[in-house]
């Protein structure tokens, strides 16, 4: 098959696949499964690292039929594992639904973000992986596995799997009504008044270029019926237009702003679907530290702020509340996320980051499974107390390695 993307979205990752599979039917699937040793499910390919490659066989799920199941009795939705969050969106919205929040990109597909326990804002809402209340996998012995909540703690291992515990075909997720944002954008945020800035609304990001201890744009997403903020609102001045995040770049990309009320979907995500999100032209890097070490990861960074900005297009501030998924970043925790949109040079980021992880080390920081990161095995394996637990899970669920990785064999050897 060709038609399958040989490299990620960004550009900095080949795919090592010998063969690449776009199957049509459910069939096909478990067939290609039961016959490799080495298998891999790709989403839209939007991770930054080597997690969702092999040397065998790479399989897109696009290729299945892009179901959505509502079971409003439940409060949920089933859809296709490789449905985009953006087009189950526009269904739900459509039957006066949503789902509680989402990433700052609506292109991403609903299987590889939860698999890599992708979050978007907000001190009350948990990333999108805790939302799942079902999933179905296709395992390494090509059986058909459905799992739910209703299977306890051990669902909570298989949700943020790293496409490591099966190829998932159907994902079932939480629902709520329909509900409507409006998103203002402020500038000059003084560092101290962050954390009133992150309780102020249902979902807070902070942009910040690490040039000054300000952050320098703060995107406010309140539900429509919460008042606007006031003129002089923690110290911010309001954005006389519409902001893109990275300075410089077309806000036309961006979702609408300057308090225009719109549903959930079309202000959540800070990128418009059919356009590109963040600058397209870039590595990203994040970690989740403990809400309670906010203050200090955020000073031990400002002491190495020159060399961040010499390579950073934007830096994002965001919390998320915590969840009981194994290897979450959220797991057990409250949680500050700090993000970096890097430049496109690799060799020259790499030694900041180094810096970034060591300064950063102290607190415990848990890496987004789907950036650059270079935290060594023991550090990973300290940072998430579930760790032993996953470990041991892979083990029993893909005895021969099938779905494992370069990058799975670093983190997790057997
Ligand atoms: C511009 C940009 C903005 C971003 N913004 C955010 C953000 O706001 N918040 C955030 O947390 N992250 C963000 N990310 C990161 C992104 O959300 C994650 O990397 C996410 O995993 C990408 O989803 P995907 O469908 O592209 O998955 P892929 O990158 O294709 O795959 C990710 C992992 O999922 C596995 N996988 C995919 N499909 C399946 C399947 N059917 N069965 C089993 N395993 C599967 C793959 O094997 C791989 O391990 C951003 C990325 C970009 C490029």
């Amino acid at each position: 098959m060709t038609d399958v993307a040989r490299r990620n979205w960004a550009g900095n990752v080949a795919y090592a696949a010998r063969r690449f599979h776009r199957p049509s039917t459910l069939d096909e699937l478990r067939r290609l499964v039961v016959g490799s040793d080495r298998i891999r499910a790709v989403g839209t390919g939007h991770s930054f690292n080597r997690l969702g490659d092999t040397t065998g066989d790479l399989i897109s799920l696009a290729g299945l039929p892009p179901t959505v199941e509502v079971d409003r009795e439940r409060g949920t939705v089933t859809v296709a594992a490789a449905l985009r969050y953006g087009d189950l969106a526009t269904r739900l919205h459509a039957e006066g639904l949503a789902v509680a929040n989402l990433a700052s990109l609506p292109h991403i597909s609903v299987a590889g973000s939860v698999a890599t326990g992708t979050h978007g804002s907000g001190d009350g809402n948990r990333n999108l992986a805790a939302a799942v209340a079902g999933l179905e996998l296709v395992t390494a012995d090509g059986d058909l596995l459905t799992v739910s909540r209703a299977d306890g703690d051990r669902f909570a291992g298989m949700v943020v799997s790293l496409g490591a515990l099966g190829v998932v075909t159907r994902v079932t997720l939480d629902v709520v009504p329909t509900f409507a944002i409006c998103q203002y954008v402020r500038r000059d945020l003084p560092a101290d008044r962050l954390d009133a800035a992150f309780a102020s609304a249902y979902s807070v990001s902070g942009f910040t270029t690490w040039r000054s201890s300000t952050i320098d744009q703060v995107w406010r997403k309140q539900l429509a019926d919460q008042p606007p903020p006031p003129a002089d609102w923690l110290g911010t001045t309001a954005a006389e237009a519409p902001l893109h995040p990275v300075p410089g770049l077309d806000p036309v990309h961006c979702t609408a702003q300057l308090g225009e009320p719109g549903p959930w979907h079309d202000r959540l995500p800070h990128f418009r679907l059919g356009f590109t999100p963040s600058s397209g032209d870039e590595l990203q890097s994040e970690y989740h530290l403990p809400r309670a070490a906010a203050a200090g990861a955020l000073a031990a960074l400002d002491g190495m702020r020159d060399r961040i900005a010499a390579v950073l297009q934007i830096s994002e501030l965001r919390t998320i509340a915590a969840d009981d998924l194994w290897l979450s970043p959220n797991q057990g925790r409250d949680s500050l996320a700090i993000h970096f949109t890097w430049i496109d040079d690799a060799a020259a980021v790499l030694p900041v980051l180094a810096e970034v992880e060591q300064r950063l080390a102290p607190f415990a920081p848990r890496p987004h499974w789907g950036k650059v990161f270079t935290l060594d095995r023991s550090s990973v394996a300290a940072a998430f107390g579930r760790y032993a637990d996953f470990a041991a899970l892979l083990t029993e669920l893909d005895p021969t390695g099938k779905f494992r990785t370069d990058l799975l064999d670093r983190y997790f050897p057997r």
